[in-house]
């Protein structure tokens, strides 16, 4: 052999391929290989063909023992029957069905699902004369979408779970400090966007701070303090309208949003709260004893941001305390 047969030996050597098969070699090829089953039937729906993926799949040991059987002998009767409608169909009008999803359910319960073609079988003159069609198992597939499908719901659940937690404040349970000013910002916004209508969306901001906090801490220990900001928390959201905010702003400091309220509306409502706090007792296991808070109230008219807002809130209620404290300014 000479050096340039050896070099070209690969070139001659695909040269040499064949360019077409025998048909039969073909068949039996893709009958004895495929992982799909394949199946040709006539028109009663009789097996005349089958792969040995299919013969394996329903336990025959050589697929010629399926020729003459039907889906009859393997399925379940509604399965069968489903089968059978749409190969009559197919018969019928000659269009293939394309990417069926099939859902098989043992006897013992295991559940298969397949993504099936069927096709109409025709002869050499175009006569139907019986479907064809290939079935994939799915089944790994299916199993592993459903399971993605229950972790997105368990993420979005876990997020929308992280987003409230974000907002809240974990003693008090109301909206946080973060929340405050989120909101305090769009409820500006939504003024700003209405500047030819000043008398709209005008809202009033109540800061509150309890009084002499720190003797209770001091008397009692941090747990009844802590008892006393969940009471006053709790006693805010219930008395508040629905459409009103609540907030922890830190320490004893709380923070209300009342919507559409003027300025003498808003020293209104926390007055009331006023009082209700001063003439509600706490209780805890071994205790009762009265507390009160002091307001310092602001209108969004008298601001033009949010900072501006709190600290005209928290100058009065500074004066509230300076004055004596149990009162509204
Ligand atoms: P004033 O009437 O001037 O408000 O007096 P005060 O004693 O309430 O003083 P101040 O508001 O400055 O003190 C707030 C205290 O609240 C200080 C801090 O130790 C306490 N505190 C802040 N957060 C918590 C909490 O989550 N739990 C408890 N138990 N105490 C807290
Ligand atoms: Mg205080």
């Amino acid at each position: 052999m000479s050096i340039g047969h050896h070099e070209h030996n690969s070139t001659k050597h695909n040269n040499r391929q064949p360019l077409s098969l025998p048909e039969g070699l073909v068949i039996r090829t893709i009958l004895n290989n495929s992982e799909d089953t394949i199946y040709f039937k006539n028109l009663e729906s009789k097996f005349i063909l089958n792969s040995k993926a299919h013969a394996i799949q329903q336990h025959e040991s050589n697929p010629a023992d399926m020729v003459g059987k039907d889906d009859f002998d393997y399925f379940p009767y509604s399965f069968a029957k489903a089968a059978y409608d749409d190969e009559q169909r197919i018969i019928q009008t000659g269009k293939p069905m394309i990417g069926h999803v099939e859902k098989w359910v043992q006897s013992d319960g295991a559940i298969t699902w397949f993504l099936a073609s069927k096709y109409p079988l025709l002869d050499e003159e175009g006569n139907i004369i019986g479907t064809w069609g290939t079935s994939k198992d799915i089944t790994d597939l299916k199993v592993a979408q459903e399971q993605l499908t229950l972790l997105n719901k368990q993420l979005q659940e876990a997020n929308q779970r992280l987003e409230f937690l974000s907002m809240r404040d974990g003693l008090s349970g109301l909206f946080n400090h973060r929340h405050f000013y989120e909101s305090l910002n769009m409820a500006l916004a939504q003024i700003s966007r209405r500047r030819h209508a000043p008398d709209k969306n005008v809202f009033t901001i109540l800061l509150l701070d309890i009084d002499h906090f720190k003797v209770i801490n001091d008397s009692y220990g941090h747990l009844v303090g802590d008892i006393v900001i969940r009471t006053i928390g709790e006693t805010l959201k219930n008395t508040t309208r629905i459409t009103d905010t609540c907030f922890r702003y830190g320490g004893d400091e709380f923070a209300i949003i009342l919507p559409d309220t003027p300025l003498d509306a808003g020293q209104h409502v926390a007055d009331t709260l006023r009082k209700l706090i001063a003439t509600t007792p706490i209780e805890t296991e071994s205790l009762t004893f009265h507390i009160h808070v002091s307001f310092g109230v602001a209108s969004s008219q008298e601001a033009k941001s949010a900072t501006e807002l709190v600290e005209l809130a928290d100058q009065r209620l500074y004066q509230s305390k300076a004055e004596g404290r149990n009162r509204v300014k």
